[in-house]
């Protein structure tokens, strides 16, 4: 796809079409997590096993169709997009929807930004700047090459911090993600925090979740972030905020490192009652809830022949099906995934 060859949505007048999303809790919806590909460079030991099953291509969303779907969810007041997979840069001509989402900021989108585990990221981070992307989410989980190499079976250390450099060098703010891992990278989180902060990225910890198979033990990998807290504590001085993205990470600024750090606890702390996001995989499946079966096929509204009217009603019923809340639980060895499908499939 090149950026001139992008059908522009035609004027949407119907009122169905532009309603503003909002769902039976009263929770306003106004940002998208949007994933571009299940494909991944990295094997993150938590996220996929090592013998991963991709999708055939031809099940993915085009990107002219990933384009459609996104102004669909700008029109219904959408006004933030976070570009996700999968490995988002792993996409050919990604750029190509960087570029024309980012003809949408101030018209009718905020906010255009990425998750990304950064090994590509240094070829592509002037373009992404200049396309008006200016924060982005960076995945890295250790700071020691020899274990980042066990850890997402790659040895891409290098490549990552390299990336990260580029995107700060672009203007663009980094926010570093580190899922939280018992005996893997646990010793560590005070040094990657310490090092993130004084590096100038706000640094947020997530406990891990029960989503897919993967070689390991999950309950293994299950670090609760109220005992890392309880031990930042003991050497730091927390004082809590009250930003919030609307999302589910709390935050607190850490007087020792000037930095701020978030944490993100879906098991010690349900964060559901503010939820304003909704998920899109790279197939179209609109997932209202990251820890529901709930599901509406957006790709099959896309491919129908009025797609616009299919769209709207795809996204009213999406809003009655949102759940409550999430029912993720880590409490017993060997039991199955809660749900069947993986991080990389509906999107971190
Ligand atoms: N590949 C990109 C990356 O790693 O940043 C984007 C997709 S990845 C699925 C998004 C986020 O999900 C990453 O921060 C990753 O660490 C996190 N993640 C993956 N599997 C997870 C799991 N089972 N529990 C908690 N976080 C997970
Ligand atoms: Fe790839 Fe991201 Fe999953 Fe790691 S967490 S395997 S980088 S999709």
């Amino acid at each position: 796809m090149n950026k001139g060859s992008i059908r522009k949505p035609d004027l949407i007048v119907v009122d169905n079409h532009t309603r503003p999303l909002v769902d039976a809790f009263q929770r306003r919806i106004s940002y998208l997590r949007l994933s571009v590909t299940d494909r991944c460079d990295l094997r993150c030991t938590y996220c996929m096993p090592e013998r991963m099953k991709f999708l055939p291509r031809r099940e993915v969303l085009t990107l002219e169709e990933l384009y459609e779907l996104a102004t669909g969810f700008i029109d219904r007041g959408v006004i933030k997009i976070r570009i996700t997979g999968g490995e988002p840069l792993v996409r050919r001509d990604i750029c190509d929807l960087f570029d024309a989402l980012g003809q949408r900021l101030g018209h009718g989108l905020n906010e255009l930004t990425l998750t990304t585990n950064a090994t590509q990221l240094a070829d592509h981070a002037d373009r992404l700047a200049r396309a008006g992307v200016k924060r982005i989410n960076v995945s890295l989980d250790t700071l020691d090459r020899s274990r980042f190499a066990e850890l997402t079976r790659r040895d891409a250390l290098p490549q990552v911090l390299a990336g990260i450099a580029a995107a700060r060098e672009a203007g663009m703010r980094v926010k570093l993600n580190a899922v939280a891992l018992k005996g893997v990278n646990e010793d560590e989180l005070p040094d990657l925090i310490a090092w993130g902060h004084a590096e100038g990225h706000d640094v947020t910890l997530i406990e891990v979740m029960p989503l897919g198979d993967v070689e390991e033990e999950r309950l293994d990998q299950y670090l609760p972030l109220s005992d890392v807290r309880a031990q930042l504590e003991q050497c730091w001085t927390f004082s809590e905020t009250d930003a919030t993205t609307g999302g589910p990470a709390r935050y607190m600024d850490i007087e020792e490192t000037g930095g701020r750090l978030g944490l993100i606890t879906p098991h010690t702390h349900n964060f559901c009652d503010g939820c304003n996001r909704l998920r899109v995989t790279a197939t179209g499946q609109l997932y209202p809830c990251l820890g529901g079966a709930e599901r509406v096929d957006l790709r099959a509204a896309l491919r129908s022949d009025d797609p616009k009217t299919e769209l709207a009603d795809a996204l009213s019923q999406a809003m009655h099906i949102k759940p409550e809340r999430h029912h993720f639980r880590m409490d017993k060895r060997g039991a199955d995934p809660h749900l069947p499908r993986h991080m990389s499939m509906t999107g971190g």
